[in-house]
């Protein structure tokens, strides 16, 4: 199949022009009307010729304008369509995946908030069990339960420990390597191990719900930490003598995770981390059960939450997850904050990528990649996600 009629947006820039052949679930090749064609290996310079064999082969399929971005890559999501992520059950787990599916993210992390340890180990089961199927759900995110009580924000303050190795070596064995990241906050005693165990799993450590001082930051960084959550909610906040987690976070290279909603950070914060470094940048949803269904009460990690406006939030006010959507994330980043396209994709594909070690295999329209795609229209709202390939059924 060649998709065309739509600017490809590219690592190396966005083409008007552009196409992009598929076969089976990889992008096989990529060209250009403007600059011939761009063979198997990626390079312009080894162009050949249009082979007319393969190109009758191939379905010719218009897009009629817009934009062609890769895949989204959502790493911290908790539910969607009234479905949550820690439910640990397969039908949930399904419908909310399928859900931000239709919204263009193609690969996600089912993000679990502090629980008591048995409700975390059958959580940790069940998406470890649905990571194994291909579908888009990657694998797990541990948001807690080793977080700090003073920045708890919507984490239930009952269920908050101390880490401890042992406790988290049965979390570890739960997940049976589908845990890909574990939020933790590094001034708790014994964090600093933690780190090292975190990152022994094979996960990334994450720092986030987390009142460290700027030095205790960029420590936890130092150790390996290669993650902020959700920078600047859920954490010490920015001050001209203590600059905290914030500026550590950006000081040491850290990938930032940014909930592009509105509601928890200004358009003008966004663009504060995007020009320091596009590269750091990610985009996530944080999004909760409450996702595309509307205003009510819903409950997360056994706490009550009001969704009212678009905005999700406990009975004390703290803010509770969103209801973000990326492709929302991704219009916003564009229209709101003013971020060049180039640089919206980036943070909603090829830096997560970077960040899970996926580079190889998404998170970019580059020959060789899955063809995990997003069609846009001029105002960048999906028209038509694709994902291994597969068209996926929008609305
Ligand atoms: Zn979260």
């Amino acid at each position: 199949m060649i998709l065309q009629g739509a600017t490809l947006v590219l690592p190396t820039g966005a083409d008007e022009s552009g196409w992009v052949r598929i076969e089976g679930d990889r992008i096989v090749e990529i060209g250009s009307r403007a600059n011939g064609r761009i063979g198997a290996t990626g390079k312009a310079d080894e162009a050949d010729e249009v082979d007319p064999a393969a190109d009758a082969r191939s379905e010719r399929v218009s897009l009629t304008g817009g934009w062609l971005v890769p895949g989204f890559i959502d790493m911290h999501c908790h539910g969607g369509d009234g479905a949550s992520f820690a439910a640990a059950d397969p039908e949930q787990l399904e419908r909310a995946a399928n859900f931000h599916l239709r919204h263009g993210t193609t690969t996600v992390l089912a993000s679990l908030v502090t629980n008591p340890l048995d409700s975390l180990l059958a959580q940790l089961d069940a998406v470890a069990e649905h990571s194994r199927s291909d579908g888009p759900i990657l694998g797990a995110h541990l948001e807690g339960p080793y977080l700090s009580h003073a920045r708890c924000g919507a984490q239930n303050p009952d269920f908050l420990l101390e880490p401890d190795l042992e406790h988290f070596g049965r979390l570890v064995q739960a997940a049976d390597g589908t845990c890909r990241m574990m939020t933790l906050a590094p001034e708790l005693p014994g964090a600093l191990k933690l780190i090292d165990a975190v990152r022994q799993s094979g996960m990334i450590a994450a720092v986030g719900h987390t009142d460290a001082t700027y030095e205790q930051a960029v420590e936890a960084f130092e150790r390996g930490a290669a993650v902020a959550t959700h920078l600047f909610n859920g954490m010490r906040g920015v001050h001209h003598r203590e600059p905290g987690p914030v500026l550590a976070a950006l000081d040491s290279g850290a990938a930032c995770e940014v909930i592009n909603d509105g509601v928890h950070v200004h358009p003008a914060v966004l663009r504060l981390v995007a020009d320091r470094d596009p590269g750091q940048l990610l985009l996530i949803t944080d999004a909760i059960d409450a996702a595309g269904v509307g205003d009510g009460r819903y409950l997360l990690g056994g706490q009550s939450v009001r969704v009212h406006n678009g905005q999700a939030r406990l009975d004390n006010g703290s803010l509770a997850g969103s209801v973000l959507t990326m492709d929302q994330a991704f219009r916003r980043a564009v229209r709101e904050t003013g971020l060049a396209v180039i640089d919206a994709v980036a943070a909603a594909s090829t830096n997560p990528a970077r960040v899970l070690g996926l580079s190889q295999d998404r998170g970019a329209i580059r020959v060789g990649l899955r063809a995990d795609l997003v069609h846009l229209d001029a105002d960048f709202r999906p028209v038509a996600v694709m994902r291994g390939g597969q068209w996926i059924t929008t609305g």
